[in-house]
Formats: structure tokens, sequence, C-alpha cells
């Protein structure tokens, strides 16, 4: 369903405090106080998730463990995109049963898109029994109540049917950082990209109400918070079934009005819906960081139409040549798939010189791995492994040519940086770039942590800039 009308949302977040307050009775009358720990594996998007359930937890009456073995909560929210993921978090979670023989009243929970899937749940059923509840991404103001029911009645939960797609405001939130902030503004998505996973296990598109992320921004603002990064699978499909009258464009405008000194990231965007008016919004707007993510994920226009990305190697180039006349300063990444079924040589060639054509800053480039259920896991594929091993480090190596060139290019110039971290054993503080570069700095300045410094770069490494502050 679409955006969901307040009254229900009130209405469902209301319906978790009885949970709450029985919850929190339970955790009383423990003779300590109850710890819990939270994995995330994957995006930014499970990250903010966690964030959520862990000022949960904190309403529960939980406190934060260090680590694994002194919780009494255990959730690991985990990912589908890659099975690499998946296999992580089985393998860890594997690793949790002699806890579970520890400690007689620990909870274990598996949360997020891997078990989202039917088959993994089936698994979990069967193979890991000392898991005490498994919930999709739908389920995150649920908690209290999933609990509850753990704790009253000692059983086993699976909540992966109830898919709900409305949108709950309200819930309890810890921030991990103190200097940058997550907003979610959407949730799920529409593509169907024929090798992605998440419109099956993240549901459809829909969009938060546009006060309520401005409110959101605001408080953090004041707050402290210097950088904002907005959230979503698809971010540029913002408010596009019309719920808010209001596109991505014109969200970016109105958050840029909020005052104060912070600056705004957002991810991820699909290249089909980059609009002219969000270049120029960019543009026009000093607090729009100068970094611009792109998954291009092919450079053959055959291999995007198998992958149903919707515009081709050229619609692509247009997007960036718009983009880097708009805003020449723009640092552009991407992530590309090596090896999807059918990438002959030639189209790999064509990657390879799409990635020379635009210069990015950083690729996160992966191996095809076939996800369950998806339309590119039946198509057929004979590219033995040996050859997309190769086609990998074939693009990993003209990426470093690249990458060395350009951060050669910074070494005498002087960049604003964001502290996000003090001085390690070296002495060097750790920031980012507006273009959202790495930088490793000397500084003789008192207190600079959440401030922006220009620093001065005298070197470079293929991932990271080296400098002093000047
Ligand atoms: S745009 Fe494509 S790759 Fe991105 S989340 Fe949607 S379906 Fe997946």
């Amino acid at each position: 369903m679409a955006n969901s009308n307040l009254s229900e949302n009130t209405a469902d977040i209301k319906n978790q405090e009885k949970y709450t307050s029985r919850v929190r009775t339970i955790l009383e009358k423990m003779p300590f106080a109850p710890k819990y720990y939270i994995a995330t594996f994957g995006c930014q998007q499970n990250e903010a998730d966690s964030e959520r359930l862990s000022g949960t937890a904190q309403s529960l009456g939980y406190v934060k463990a260090e680590n694994l073995e002194d919780a009494d909560l255990i959730i690991f929210n985990t990912c589908a995109v890659r099975e690499h993921a998946e296999l992580r978090a089985l393998s860890k979670t594997g690793q949790l049963k002699h806890l579970k023989e520890k400690n007689k009243n620990l909870l274990i929970g598996l949360w997020g898109c891997m078990v989202s899937q039917e088959k993994r749940v089936e698994d979990i059923k069967h193979k890991y029994p000392y898991v005490d509840f498994v919930a999709g991404t739908n389920m995150l103001h649920r908690l209290p109540e999933i609990l509850c029911d753990c704790l009253e009645n000692d059983r086993r939960r699976y909540y992966v049917d109830e898919l709900d797609y409305s949108i709950v405001e309200g819930v309890p939130v810890e921030r991990e950082d103190k200097i940058k902030a997550y907003v979610s503004i959407m949730y799920g998505c529409d593509n169907f990209c024929t090798y992605c996973v998440v419109p099956y296990v993240r549901g459809r598109e829909r969009s938060r109400k546009k006060e309520d992320i401005l409110n959101e921004v605001r408080s953090l603002v004041s707050d402290g918070y210097k950088e904002i990064t907005l959230l979503g699978q698809n971010v540029n499909s913002y408010g596009k079934k019309g719920e808010e009258n209001c596109d991505f464009a014109t969200l970016v405008e109105e958050i840029c009005k909020i005052d104060g000194d912070f600056t705004l990231r957002f991810m991820t965007s699909h290249p089909k819906d980059v609009s002219d008016r969000l270049i120029e919004v960019i543009k026009n707007n000093p607090k729009v960081e100068r970094h611009f993510h792109l998954p291009v994920q092919s450079g053959s226009t055959r291999i995007l139409k198998e992958m149903n990305r919707k515009y081709s190697r050229e619609g692509y180039l247009e997007t960036v040549k718009k983009l880097k006349s708009a805003i020449p300063d723009i640092v552009l990444t991407t992530d590309i798939i090596v090896g999807f079924p059918g990438e002959t040589n030639e189209d790999f060639e064509e990657t390879l010189s799409l990635v020379k054509e635009v210069g990015y800053d950083s690729v996160f480039s992966f191996i095809y791995s076939p996800r369950p259920g998806t339309p590119a896991s039946k198509m057929e594929d004979d590219t033995g492994d040996g050859e997309k091993t190769e086609r990998m480090s074939k693009l990993l190596s003209l990426h470093r040519e690249n990458i060395t060139a350009i951060n050669k290019s910074y070494v005498g110039k002087t960049v604003r940086v964001l502290c996000e971290k003090g001085a390690d054993e070296k002495g060097f503080f750790t920031g980012r770039t507006s273009g959202f570069k790495l930088v490793k700095f000397q500084s003789q300045k008192g207190d600079i942590i959440g401030k922006y410094v220009d620093v001065k770069i005298d070197s470079f490494g293929e991932s990271l800039l080296r400098g002093k502050t000047e």
C-alpha cells in the first residue's frame, strides 16, 4: 500500500505501548539490567533500521552491551543483496548456540531482508532451533510486541508473512554517530532490476510525508548534527506516487532552506530518475555535498536491458555529462556487476570503456551472485568463474589507474574536510571532503571533531588523501 494515513500509523505505534509496559515489567524483575547487542549486515538503510531497533530496545529497559557474550538480547539485522552477506550472517548465527546454552534468558532474533525470504525462514526453523524470533524489515515498530510474545509465552515467532507496507513514525532511535545522521525518506522499490531482491523483501515504493522528514532534519540540526544523509532504495523517485505533491528535487530544496551549519548527502540514486531540475537544485545549493553515487551496473546497453535498468549506456553518459557541466567539482562513484548472465567479452569491454570515460572516484564492483526468486537467477549463465574473476581484476586495475591520476591531482590543493574522528596512534585525524573522499590528516588545532577544517593535501594512497590543516 502507498503512504498509509496518519491515524492508522498512530494507532500502530500506540498499539505497541501496552507491549512496552509488559516487557518492562518482566525485565524489571531481573536481578540485573538486561543488555542488548545488535549487529548490522549490509547497507545504510539497515544501519538506519538498527538505530531504531536499538532505540526501541533501550525504551524497553535494555542497556547496550559492549560485546555479544554479555547480551541478554541479540539481534542480527541481515542483508540479502548478495549470497555472501547471507552466508556470513548464518555463520555468525551458528556461533550463537553456545551463548544460548550459557544464558537461559538470552533471546536471539534475526531481522531484515534475509529473513524476509521464505526459504531462509525454513532454514532457520530447522537448522537454528535456538533462534527465538525472525522478523522482516516492515516489522520494525513491532519489536515490543515480538519480545513480549517471546518473554511471556516462551515460544518461537516468525513474522515473515505479515508484510505491512505502511510507514510508521515515532519509533525510538538511538543514533550511533553524533556528527552524521541518516534520515530515511522512502522505503521499498518499484524497479524490479532482474538481479535484485529488494522489491521482494522491502516491498513497493512508499514515501514518508514531507513534513515528517523536514521535522526530523530540523531536530537533528538543532541537536548539532553536521551531515544529514537522505536514504532510500531509489531516493530520486521520492514522491513519485504523488502522495506529497513534492518530488525529490523539491524535497532537497526545502531541506536546504532549514537554517543551520549542516550539509546534505543522499543515496541511492537510479540513473533513469535523475532529473534536470535535481541537477539544478544541487548546483544552486551549497549545502548539498558535491558527491553523486550513480550506480551504472554495466556499460553495455544490451546487458542493461537484460538487467531491466531502463536506461542505455548513452543515456547514462548524457546524465554524467549534464552533472559534470553543471557542477564541475562533482565526484562520481558507482556500482558495477561483473559477469551478469550472458555478459560477453564485448559487453565487458564496454563497461571498461565507460569506467575510463567517466573517471569514478570509487567503484563498488561485485561478481554477479544469483538471488533466488529473481528473473536473472533463471537466465542462462555460461561464463566460467575463472573468466569472471579475470574480468573483475581487469576492472580493478583500470580503476586503480584512474584513481591514482585523480588522487594525484589533489596534491598541493587545499580541501574542506568534516573531521569525523580524533587522532589515531600515529597522530592522524579522519574526515571526508564534500566529494566523500577519505582524508587522513595531522593538525595542531584544538577541538576539531565535528568541525570543518581546511586541509592541504601532500600525498595520497589508493583510497585516501593525506595532509595537514593549514
Ligand atoms: S533500483 Fe533495482 S537494484 Fe536498486 S533496489 Fe530497486 S530493484 Fe534493486
